[in-house]
Protein backbone atom coordinates (compact mmCIF):
# COMPACT_ATOMS: atom_id res chain seq x y z
CA UNK A 1 0.00 0.00 0.00
CA UNK A 2 1.62 2.98 -0.92
CA UNK A 3 1.78 6.09 1.85
CA UNK A 4 0.40 9.90 1.44
CA UNK A 5 0.93 12.60 3.50
CA UNK A 6 -2.14 15.33 4.06
CA UNK A 7 -1.58 18.33 5.89
CA UNK A 8 -4.61 18.96 7.66
CA UNK A 9 -6.11 22.28 9.28
CA UNK A 10 -7.74 21.48 12.50
CA UNK A 11 -9.74 24.72 13.30
CA UNK A 12 -9.68 27.12 15.67
CA UNK A 13 -10.51 25.25 18.32
CA UNK A 14 -14.59 23.83 18.18
CA UNK A 15 -15.25 20.28 17.16
CA UNK A 16 -18.06 21.45 14.81
CA UNK A 17 -15.61 23.46 12.87
CA UNK A 18 -13.43 20.60 11.67
CA UNK A 19 -13.84 20.05 7.80
CA UNK A 20 -15.80 16.67 7.28
CA UNK A 21 -12.56 16.00 4.86
CA UNK A 22 -10.05 16.73 7.42
CA UNK A 23 -12.28 14.04 9.54
CA UNK A 24 -12.06 11.44 6.43
CA UNK A 25 -8.09 11.81 6.97
CA UNK A 26 -7.95 11.31 9.92
CA UNK A 27 -9.94 8.65 10.03
CA UNK A 28 -7.87 6.62 6.99
CA UNK A 29 -4.26 7.99 8.64
CA UNK A 30 -1.95 5.75 10.56
CA UNK A 31 0.01 8.58 11.80
CA UNK A 32 -0.24 11.81 12.92
CA UNK A 33 2.38 14.42 13.15
CA UNK A 34 2.71 18.01 15.08
CA UNK A 35 2.74 20.68 17.62
CA UNK A 36 2.22 18.43 20.82
CA UNK A 37 -1.48 20.80 21.27
CA UNK A 38 -2.47 20.03 18.39
CA UNK A 39 -1.66 16.43 18.13
CA UNK A 40 -3.72 16.43 21.64
CA UNK A 41 -6.74 17.49 19.89
CA UNK A 42 -7.16 14.39 17.93
CA UNK A 43 -8.57 11.69 19.47
CA UNK A 44 -6.54 8.11 19.97
CA UNK A 45 -7.70 5.03 18.61
CA UNK A 46 -6.56 1.78 18.07
CA UNK A 47 -4.03 1.60 14.76
CA UNK A 48 -3.15 5.06 15.11
CA UNK A 49 0.25 6.35 16.10
CA UNK A 50 0.59 9.94 17.67
CA UNK A 51 4.02 11.56 16.68
CA UNK A 52 3.53 14.52 19.01
CA UNK A 53 6.56 17.38 19.08
CA UNK A 54 8.15 20.41 20.44
CA UNK A 55 7.39 23.95 18.69
CA UNK A 56 10.09 25.16 16.27
CA UNK A 57 10.89 21.82 14.68
CA UNK A 58 8.97 22.40 11.70
CA UNK A 59 11.30 21.80 9.11
CA UNK A 60 12.25 18.06 11.44
CA UNK A 61 8.96 17.28 11.69
CA UNK A 62 7.79 17.82 7.58
CA UNK A 63 10.87 15.43 6.89
CA UNK A 64 9.53 13.12 9.80
CA UNK A 65 6.40 13.29 7.96
CA UNK A 66 7.80 12.52 4.65
CA UNK A 67 9.52 9.43 5.73
CA UNK A 68 6.67 8.20 7.20
CA UNK A 69 4.36 8.48 4.11
CA UNK A 70 7.76 6.86 2.02
CA UNK A 71 8.08 3.82 4.33
CA UNK A 72 4.05 3.40 3.34
CA UNK A 73 2.12 4.80 6.13
CA UNK A 74 -1.09 7.47 5.43
CA UNK A 75 0.47 10.37 7.67
CA UNK A 76 -1.75 13.32 8.58
CA UNK A 77 0.30 16.50 9.95
CA UNK A 78 -1.96 18.75 12.04
CA UNK A 79 -1.91 22.50 12.52
CA UNK A 80 -4.49 24.38 14.21
CA UNK A 81 -6.61 26.87 11.87
CA UNK A 82 -5.59 26.25 8.30
CA UNK A 83 -2.31 24.69 7.38
CA UNK A 84 -1.48 27.70 5.11
CA UNK A 85 -1.12 30.04 7.32
CA UNK A 86 2.05 30.35 9.74
CA UNK A 87 2.18 26.89 9.63
CA UNK A 88 2.96 23.00 8.66
CA UNK A 89 1.92 23.62 4.68
CA UNK A 90 4.93 25.39 3.51
CA UNK A 91 7.21 23.40 5.88
CA UNK A 92 6.28 20.34 3.94
CA UNK A 93 7.27 21.58 0.57
CA UNK A 94 10.61 23.32 1.97
CA UNK A 95 11.32 19.40 3.11
CA UNK A 96 10.33 18.45 -0.42
CA UNK A 97 12.59 20.43 -2.11
CA UNK A 98 16.00 18.44 -3.34
CA UNK A 99 14.05 15.49 -2.24
CA UNK A 100 14.23 12.28 -5.43
CA UNK A 101 11.01 11.24 -4.81
CA UNK A 102 7.88 13.00 -3.13
CA UNK A 103 4.78 10.47 -1.67
CA UNK A 104 1.27 11.75 -2.60
CA UNK A 105 0.71 14.99 -1.10
CA UNK A 106 -2.68 16.91 0.09
CA UNK A 107 -3.10 19.91 2.17
CA UNK A 108 -6.73 20.12 3.78
CA UNK A 109 -7.90 23.48 4.18
CA UNK A 110 -8.91 24.48 7.58
CA UNK A 111 -10.83 27.54 9.45
CA UNK A 112 -8.16 30.28 10.15
CA UNK A 113 -8.40 32.58 13.49
CA UNK A 114 -8.84 35.51 11.90
CA UNK A 115 -11.88 34.05 9.77
CA UNK A 116 -13.32 32.46 13.12
CA UNK A 117 -12.71 35.83 14.66
CA UNK A 118 -14.20 37.95 11.98
CA UNK A 119 -17.22 36.07 12.27
CA UNK A 120 -17.87 36.09 15.95
CA UNK A 121 -17.29 40.23 15.62
CA UNK A 122 -19.23 40.74 12.91
CA UNK A 123 -17.66 41.58 9.29
CA UNK A 124 -14.42 43.68 10.21
CA UNK A 125 -12.44 42.02 7.07
CA UNK A 126 -15.62 42.81 4.66
CA UNK A 127 -13.35 44.94 2.60
CA UNK A 128 -9.06 44.85 1.63
CA UNK A 129 -7.43 42.94 4.10
CA UNK A 130 -3.92 41.86 5.30
CA UNK A 131 -2.67 39.31 7.54
CA UNK A 132 0.45 39.61 9.69
CA UNK A 133 2.49 37.58 12.00
CA UNK A 134 4.01 39.40 14.91
CA UNK A 135 6.43 36.67 15.84
CA UNK A 136 10.19 37.69 14.78
CA UNK A 137 11.35 34.30 15.11
CA UNK A 138 11.73 33.79 11.27
CA UNK A 139 11.82 37.93 10.18
CA UNK A 140 13.31 40.45 11.88
CA UNK A 141 11.78 42.99 13.84
CA UNK A 142 12.21 46.03 11.21
CA UNK A 143 10.50 44.12 8.51
CA UNK A 144 7.62 43.63 10.65
CA UNK A 145 7.31 47.60 11.55
CA UNK A 146 7.55 48.03 7.88
CA UNK A 147 4.73 46.38 6.66
CA UNK A 148 3.03 47.56 9.62
CA UNK A 149 3.43 51.47 8.42
CA UNK A 150 2.89 50.45 4.92
CA UNK A 151 -0.37 48.74 5.54
CA UNK A 152 -1.11 51.23 7.10
CA UNK A 153 -0.96 53.64 5.30
CA UNK A 154 -3.00 51.45 2.26
CA UNK A 155 -5.87 51.70 4.75
CA UNK A 156 -5.99 47.64 5.30
CA UNK A 157 -8.03 45.89 8.07
CA UNK A 158 -5.20 43.91 9.80
CA UNK A 159 -5.35 40.52 11.43
CA UNK A 160 -2.05 39.90 13.73
CA UNK A 161 -1.60 36.38 14.74
CA UNK A 162 1.55 35.69 17.06
CA UNK A 163 1.24 38.63 18.53
CA UNK A 164 3.04 38.78 21.68
CA UNK A 165 5.70 36.29 21.08
CA UNK A 166 7.49 34.61 24.83
CA UNK A 167 11.04 35.90 23.00
CA UNK A 168 9.53 39.59 22.29
CA UNK A 169 7.10 40.01 25.15
CA UNK A 170 6.90 43.57 24.64
CA UNK A 171 7.21 44.18 20.88
CA UNK A 172 3.02 43.92 21.06
CA UNK A 173 3.54 47.60 22.86
CA UNK A 174 5.49 48.91 20.19
CA UNK A 175 3.23 47.11 17.34
CA UNK A 176 0.35 49.47 19.47
CA UNK A 177 2.46 52.23 19.36
CA UNK A 178 3.03 52.09 15.72
CA UNK A 179 -0.78 51.69 14.88
CA UNK A 180 -2.02 54.52 17.11
CA UNK A 181 1.05 57.15 14.91
CA UNK A 182 0.10 55.42 12.14
CA UNK A 183 -3.60 55.31 12.32
CA UNK A 184 -4.98 57.74 14.77
CA UNK A 185 -6.46 57.09 18.75
CA UNK A 186 -10.09 56.13 17.54
CA UNK A 187 -9.58 52.94 15.21
CA UNK A 188 -10.95 50.32 16.12
CA UNK A 189 -9.17 46.98 17.37
CA UNK A 190 -10.46 44.01 18.47
CA UNK A 191 -9.02 41.16 20.68
CA UNK A 192 -10.28 37.62 20.23
CA UNK A 193 -8.74 34.82 22.49
CA UNK A 194 -9.35 31.38 22.30
CA UNK A 195 -11.95 31.85 19.63
CA UNK A 196 -14.45 29.02 19.90
CA UNK A 197 -13.49 27.33 22.92
CA UNK A 198 -14.60 27.08 26.38
CA UNK A 199 -12.32 30.06 27.47
CA UNK A 200 -13.01 32.35 24.19
CA UNK A 201 -13.11 35.92 25.13
CA UNK A 202 -13.59 38.96 22.46
CA UNK A 203 -13.45 42.67 23.10
CA UNK A 204 -12.95 45.50 20.90
CA UNK A 205 -11.70 49.03 21.86
CA UNK A 206 -9.98 51.85 20.31
CA UNK A 207 -6.32 52.06 19.41
CA UNK A 208 -5.70 54.65 22.77
CA UNK A 209 -7.43 52.17 25.04
CA UNK A 210 -5.76 49.39 23.23
CA UNK A 211 -3.30 47.82 25.80
CA UNK A 212 -0.52 45.05 25.32
CA UNK A 213 -2.12 42.44 28.33
CA UNK A 214 -5.31 42.10 26.40
CA UNK A 215 -2.82 40.29 23.97
CA UNK A 216 -1.32 36.71 24.28
CA UNK A 217 -0.53 33.87 22.40
CA UNK A 218 -4.15 32.43 21.96
CA UNK A 219 -5.46 35.92 20.56
CA UNK A 220 -5.58 37.02 17.07
CA UNK A 221 -5.92 41.03 16.76
CA UNK A 222 -7.99 42.42 14.27
CA UNK A 223 -7.52 46.14 13.65
CA UNK A 224 -10.11 48.00 11.46
CA UNK A 225 -9.39 50.08 8.42
CA UNK A 226 -10.55 53.68 8.79
CA UNK A 227 -14.03 53.14 7.87
CA UNK A 228 -14.57 49.97 10.24
CA UNK A 229 -17.55 51.02 12.77
CA UNK A 230 -19.71 49.36 15.12
CA UNK A 231 -23.65 48.45 14.72
CA UNK A 232 -25.03 47.83 17.78
CA UNK A 233 -22.83 44.78 19.48
CA UNK A 234 -21.26 44.27 16.24
CA UNK A 235 -18.25 45.70 14.39
CA UNK A 236 -18.15 45.93 10.36
CA UNK A 237 -16.31 47.50 7.92
CA UNK A 238 -17.92 48.20 4.45
CA UNK A 239 -17.99 46.95 1.75
CA UNK A 240 -17.01 49.96 -0.47
CA UNK A 241 -13.66 51.92 -0.22
CA UNK A 242 -13.57 54.61 2.69
N1 LIG B 1 -2.52 28.08 11.28
C1 LIG B 1 -3.16 28.84 12.32
C2 LIG B 1 -2.27 29.96 12.86
C3 LIG B 1 -1.03 29.48 13.57
S1 LIG B 1 -0.14 30.79 14.32
C4 LIG B 1 -4.49 29.41 11.79
O1 LIG B 1 -4.72 29.35 10.57
O2 LIG B 1 -5.30 29.91 12.59
C5 LIG B 1 -0.81 30.75 15.98
C6 LIG B 1 -1.64 31.99 16.23
O3 LIG B 1 -2.94 31.82 15.66
C7 LIG B 1 -1.92 32.32 17.68
O4 LIG B 1 -0.85 33.02 18.28
C8 LIG B 1 -3.16 33.20 17.56
O5 LIG B 1 -2.79 34.51 17.11
C9 LIG B 1 -3.89 32.53 16.40
N2 LIG B 1 -4.93 31.58 16.85
C10 LIG B 1 -4.96 30.25 16.63
N3 LIG B 1 -6.10 29.71 17.13
C11 LIG B 1 -6.80 30.73 17.67
C12 LIG B 1 -8.08 30.82 18.33
N4 LIG B 1 -8.86 29.75 18.54
N5 LIG B 1 -8.48 32.05 18.75
C13 LIG B 1 -7.72 33.15 18.56
N6 LIG B 1 -6.51 33.11 17.93
C14 LIG B 1 -6.06 31.93 17.50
Amino acid sequence: MSGWVAVAGLGPGAEMLVTPEVRAALAQATDVVGYIPYVARVAPRAGLALHPSDNRVELERARFALDLAAAGKRVVVVSSGDPGVFAMASALFEALEGRAAAPEIRILPGITAMLAAAARLGAPLGHDFCAINLSDNLKPWALIEKRLRLAAEADFAMAFYNPRSKARPQGFARVLEVLREACGPDRLISFARAVSTPDEAIRTVTLAKARLEMADMRTVVILGNSATRRVGPWVYTPRSAP
